[in-house]
Parts: structure tokens; sequence; C-alpha cells
């Protein structure tokens, strides 16, 4: 289904993940022709999820930093790979296939790799200073410095990253307040059996959270902030973090004719939609996801690395089969060890199996109208996690993970 072809020259814009994965696959696969991957950041590729946490919370010494690197400029000269950093692309033109390059320079490809994740959606509240998102290193170092005054903190989003950051500046001593508008915000994530078990954590360990009201505004400056809730009530701060979801980066493309849609729509195997020779993958791509039945833009690290080598696969071999994402996600909620895999089914049911108060764990196993397995959350429960991923692939119903595990559902 793509074409090969071992001395084409590939193209890939945007190296974090999705990008530098793509880049280091083709290798691996035999690609010999050129491969040059270019980055708007001036950084050498990283990891995003250390950002919320263990990056966020380290000394923040050479070694810390060094531990998130995604590859070295010596592994990237190894696989004679050219990486070009701190140029963004700012145009692409489909006829002549060349990428427009900030620096007023142009790049020719015979194979595109459009790999621009996302970024953090703007905050609508700014200040002169005070309010900061997180989306980069710079923004977690950045975060990292204000975290350390131990002053009061306003996040804004009760999602992963928010709460992550919050978890983090409790560590740090802060006072810490998280709003969201929606009541219960982490339901669309885990699932309401789950979300109100991490609420309650966040309570524990001192967080305030100010659910089901809204920020109408943001006033003052760092050290002396105001967050104006919805209901009339107002937040002193220090300092205000808005994690409020992702952007698709795909202004580079709006004066091509790519099909953009909240991201680069492409078809099953990942290809640009009204195109050739051009793929789109990690946050910056909507595909037909065959589980779900609709087109679905993923923000997750495993459907970004797992994208990156079934596309450096097709480009170098070719594949028979459409992506397929495991649906993956993970989050670190203090000590809690969050999972969810696959998908919750409408039509279908859940089993809770295990009892976080009682035994420190539990794991929510979703089954299809049909019974069969379809997803899962666990907290604190890899085995289980495990477990349903592999009767997911066999199509096992649920009840068998229940057995398989052992436990009563609850
Ligand atoms: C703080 C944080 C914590 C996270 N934690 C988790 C987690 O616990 N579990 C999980 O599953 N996922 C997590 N994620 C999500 C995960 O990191 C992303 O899914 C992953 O980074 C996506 O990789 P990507 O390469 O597609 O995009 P990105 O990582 O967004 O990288 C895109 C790159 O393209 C560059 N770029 C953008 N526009 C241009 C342009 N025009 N020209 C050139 N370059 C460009 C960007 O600068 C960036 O470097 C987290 C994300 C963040 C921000």
């Amino acid at each position: 289904m793509s074409e090969t072809g071992a001395d084409r020259h590939v193209v890939i814009i945007g190296a974090s993940l999705a990008g530098t994965r793509t880049a280091q696959g083709l290798r691996t696969h035999g690609h010999t022709g050129r491969i040059t991957l270019i980055g708007a950041e001036d950084e050498l590729p990283y990891d995003r999820p250390p950002l919320s946490k263990e990056l966020l919370t380290s000394d923040w010494s050479d070694e810390s930093v060094a531990g998130v690197r995604l590859v070295t400029q010596a592994e990237l000269d190894d696989l004679d790979i050219d990486l070009r950093l701190g140029v963004a692309a700012t145009g692409l033109d489909l006829d002549t296939r060349t990428v427009d390059l900030a620096d007023g320079t142009g790049v020719a490809y015979d194979v595109l790799v459009i790999a621009t994740g996302a970024g953090a959606r703007p905050s609508p509240w700014n200040p002169p200073s005070g309010v900061l998102q997180l989306r980069t290193l710079a923004d977690s170092r950045a975060i990292a410095e204000r975290l350390a005054l131990q002053e009061p903190v306003v996040v804004v989003g009760g999602g992963f990253i928010g709460t992550e950051i919050a978890a983090a500046a409790i560590g740090f001593g802060c006072a810490v307040t998280v709003v969201d508008p929606v009541a219960e915000p982490m339901t669309r994530l885990v699932g309401a059996e789950i979300a109100g078990a991490l609420v309650e954590l966040h309570r524990d360990n001192g967080a305030v959270t100010r659910f089901g009201v809204g920020v109408t505004d943001i006033r003052g400056e760092a050290g002396d902030l105001t967050v104006v809730l919805d209901d009339g009530s107002e937040l002193r701060a220090s300092t205000a973090i808005v994690g409020i979801g992702s952007v698709a980066n795909t202004g580079w493309l709006e004066d091509s004719s790519l099909t953009i849609a909240n991201g680069v729509v492409t078809d099953p195997y990942l290809r640009a939609i009204g195109t050739e020779g051009v793929y789109a993958i990690g946050d910056v791509a909507r595909w037909p996801h065959p589980g779900h039945g609709t087109d679905i833009r993923a923000e997750h690290w495993t459907n970004a690395s797992d994208q990156a080598r079934y596309v450096a696969t097709a480009i170098t071999q070719g594949v028979s089969a459409p992506f397929d994402s495991a649906d993956y996600v993970w989050s670190d909620q203090y000590a809690w060890k969050v999972h969810s895999v696959g998908r919750r089914d409408a039509a279908g049911t859940s089993i809770v199996v295990g009892d976080l108060d009682a035994d420190g764990r539990v794991a929510v196993i979703h089954a299809d109208a049909d019974g069969i397995a379809c997803g899962a959350v666990t907290v604190n429960w890899v085995r289980a996690l495990n477990q349903v991923r592999r009767l997911l692939a066999a199509g096992r119903p649920a009840a068998d993970i229940v057995d398989e595990l052992g436990l009563r559902a609850a």
C-alpha cells in the first residue's frame, strides 16, 4: 500500500517523538536514501511525559535533562540523519513537492512525513506575567522555577496534565487549587468509576478542587494574580498554570490543499488525503480509527510511537493492513499509576474488579454489547493491564479477564 524505493529523500517535519522515531525506523528497515528531520525547536529531540512528572520535580541538572532526550547527536550521525533544528516549516507546495522553511530556504522531498504534533491550547487570559502553560522543555523549566517559590498556585484544567502539575506543585510545598468547569473532569479520561477516586486522591494530598466552575478572567501579574470564577468568587495566586487541551500544529499547511480538520486528515494507512507520498502521524494526525468507527486525533505517546513505526515500515516495505491503535495511555497521579487501554463502548458494560480502598488497586474492564473485552482502566495494577491487553488482542470475553485475574467483580 505504499511506494517503496530505498534511495528516496524522506523529509520529516517535526523533530519530536513521532518524527525522530520515524527517522530511526527508516534506517532500521534499510532505507539508504537521505533522511532530513526538521524541527522548529532549538533543542535535541526530547520526550514530553516527564515534563509534567519526574523532570518537573527534578534538580534540573544536565544529567536530568539528558535523561529525557530521545536521541543523541552521535546516534543521529551514526544513522546519517540530517537534523535541522530551530527552523520551522512555513508552507507546503504539493505540486513541486517542496517544503518552505522559516529561514527562506526550501527542501524538496520524495516522501514527506508530517509530525508537527500539537501545542497547548492558548490561554484566553493573558495578564502581563504569571500565567504559564506546559508543552515544551522550556515551559517545564519555567513552571519548576515558579513552583520552587512555594507560593499559591491555581491550575486551570483538571485533565491529566493539569492534575500532574498540581501534584508536582503540592510536592514543592505550594498551596494548590485546581479549577475546571466540569464537575468530575477526569471522567472523560478514566470513566466515572475511577474519576471520583482521583479527585479524592488530590484532596487527600492537600489540593483544593473547584470543579463545576469556570474561569472568567485572570488579572494582575506574577506574584499577585486574581483568578475570577464564574460563580463570582475569586482566588489569589502567585502563579496560574493553564492546561486546557491542545491544538494540532497545522497552521503551516493552511495554504496547501491537504485536508485539515482538527489535524491533518489521513486515510487508514496514515497517508494524507488528496495527494501522494505524504504521511501524517502522531498528535497532528487525524485518521479513521477501525475500533472507534470514526476519525480520531490521539494525543498519546504510544500512538505517536506506533504510528512512526508503522509509517517507517510503509515507506520502506509497504504495508497491507491499515494502522490500528492500541489506544494506550498512562498518567502518574502522586504515587498512583493510572493506565487506560482500548475504549469504552457506549452500548456495552463495565466490570469493576478490586477495590482501591481495600486493595490499593482496581481495574475497570469494558465490554462491548456482545460482552467482548474492548478496553480497561487500571490503577496500580500492571498485571491486570497486561492481561487485558492480551485478551483484547485475542478478542476474548471481558468475563474471562475477571476469571483470569482470580477475583470476584465488585
Ligand atoms: C506535559 C506533557 C505530558 C504528557 N504526558 C503523557 C503521558 O503521561 N502519557 C501519554 O501517553 N502521553 C503523554 N503526553 C502526550 C505525548 O507527549 C504526545 O502524544 C507526544 O509528544 C506526541 O508526539 P508528536 O511527535 O506527535 O508531537 P509533539 O511531541 O507535539 O512534537 C511535535 C514537534 O514538531 C515541532 N513543530 C511544530 N510545528 C512545526 C513546524 N511548522 N515546523 C517544524 N517543526 C514543527 C514542535 O516544535 C515539536 O517539537 C504528554 C504531553 C505533554 C505535553
